[in-house]
């Protein structure tokens, strides 16, 4: 059920906010028939939609906003500030600044750094990369095979070659291949990522954070779906997580992992000296403080206000502290994501791709041959659906097919698994349930794979 207990608190925080414009004229009200025929038909054409904030949609990185961020957005919107200057968002901007220092805090930068929300994870790491050639020369760029597809796009737009360095038996980047293209490009820059898209697998970031110095290449981290996780100091990957303070930059994303929103990603950089870069003037805006205004160290013009209010908010209610609240959360995703690799691994019937680093999961049905796999997977995924479990599909090459896949056939390049984010904190009570659903589907579809 899609919780509304909360609207009263809603009205109640509004009518308080009004008290502050009770000398200046208001806004007119729309003909009220006509919004509620509006509204109830895109509530028609909303029903179209997986059932995002629910556990039973385990598919792709989707985790709902929570209701004090939702709230806390809507009802910024109502004054609608802009944090481009603190012309147009005055009290939000002190909000972002307040915010991103939370951020940065989590990777030992809360007094000394340099950043601010973003669009989104591709706006942020475009920010960076722009922000690391500029600073640091047009060198190549240097990202795992599985970092993010649009690090390829990104360095083609900023005008620097991209190398694909190829990643080792655990999906992480390869030291030795690192080595050898810092050894043949120089300085470049070294794009780890805290958590791939694909597998949530983990670079060997306290590695290359040395290699690259070594080198004098500079780091960015993509932290944007795993950068939360440094609250788990009891991680395998603790340490990697632990190494991103020594990077030049990172970026998180608060709209994957932070509960809010879409509309809300980050970026960081250790050196509030990588300002320059964006030095600009602007004739329109930057009167009415002397101030940094934060579309003076930022790509973006026009930025809601209102992502930086539910995240402030959300900051308030369920601070980033090692095993607090917030952190139990991520414990959760990823207790549950030890729970189903522990599940599919004791068991015949199915074959993980790999060990999680996080709290992602893919597999598929054990099979004589990879193409029977892939078929049957696919045959899951949508009797699954059918049930309204919603997994995700993932083609995973060959070469990632670890010994456990020794007896079967390889008659195709690629093997379509089953591919779940247990991102939510319900994810974890809700085992139990995805693990029935899974076996009886495996029994029922037995007679139609054949
Ligand atoms: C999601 C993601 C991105 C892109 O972020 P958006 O917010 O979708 O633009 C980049 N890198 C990684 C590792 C991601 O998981």
């Amino acid at each position: 059920m899609l919780q509304r207990d909360d609207l009263p608190v809603l009205a109640q925080a509004l009518e308080h906010l009004d008290g502050a414009f009770a000398g200046v004229p208001g806004t007119q009200a729309p003909d009220a028939d006509a919004l509620r025929r509006v509204l109830i038909d895109l509530a028609e054409r909303l029903r179209d939609s997986y059932p995002f904030h629910s556990p039973s949609y385990a598919g792709q990185m989707l985790k709902p906003p929570h209701p004090v961020a939702r709230l806390a957005y809507q009802l910024t919107q109502w004054i609608n500030p802009n944090n481009h200057a603190l012309d147009g968002g005055p009290a939000t901007s002190a909000l972002e600044k307040e915010a991103v220092a939370e951020l940065a805090g989590l990777f030992g930068w809360r007094d000394r750094h340099l950043g601010h929300l973003a669009a989104g994870g591709t706006m942020a790491n475009l920010e960076a990369l722009w922000v690391a050639r500029e600073r640091h020369g047009a060198a190549p760029l240097l990202a795992s095979a599985h970092s993010h597809y649009t690090h390829c796009r990104l360095a083609a737009l900023l005008r620097v070659e991209h190398c694909s360095i190829p990643t080792d038996a655990r999906v992480r980047m390869d030291l030795e291949a690192t080595e050898a293209a810092l050894r043949e490009h120089g300085p470049t820059t070294l794009v780890a990522t805290l958590g791939t898209t694909g597998y949530g697998t983990v670079d060997p970031l306290a590695d290359l954070v040395s290699l690259a110095r070594q080198y004098g290449a500079r780091v960015h981290v993509d932290a944007a779906y795993g950068g939360y996780f440094r609250l788990l100091d009891d991680l395998p990957t603790a340490h990697h997580f632990e190494a991103a303070s020594q990077a030049d930059s990172i970026v998180i994303d608060p709209h994957k992992h932070g509960l809010q929103p879409y509309g809300c990603g980050a970026v960081l950089f250790r050196d509030p000296g990588d300002g320059v870069v964006h030095a600009h003037d602007s004739p329109y805006t930057y009167f009415s403080s002397a101030e940094l205004h934060l579309g003076e160290i930022s790509l973006e013009c026009s930025r809601a206000g209102a992502a930086a209010a539910a995240l402030w908010a959300t900051q308030c209610l369920l601070p980033y502290e090692t095993g607090g609240e917030f952190a139990a959360m991520l414990a959760s995703a990823r207790a549950a994501g030890v729970a189903l690799y522990d599940y599919l691994d004791g068991t015949d019937a199915w074959l993980p791709v790999l060990e999680p680093d996080l709290d992602i999961l893919v597999w598929a049905p054990r099979a004589p041959s990879l193409s029977a796999m892939s078929a049957h997977s696919q045959q899951l995924f949508d009797r699954l659906a059918a049930r309204d479990i919603h997994l995700a599909l993932l083609k995973t090459p060959v070469d990632l097919l670890g010994p456990q896949f020794a007896g079967v056939e390889r008659d195709a390049a690629e093997l379509v698994c089953l591919r779940a984010c247990l991102m939510k904190p319900e994810h974890l009570d809700w085992l139990p349930t995805l693990i029935d659903a899974l076996e009886s589907e495996l029994a029922a579809s037995a007679g139609d794979a054949s």
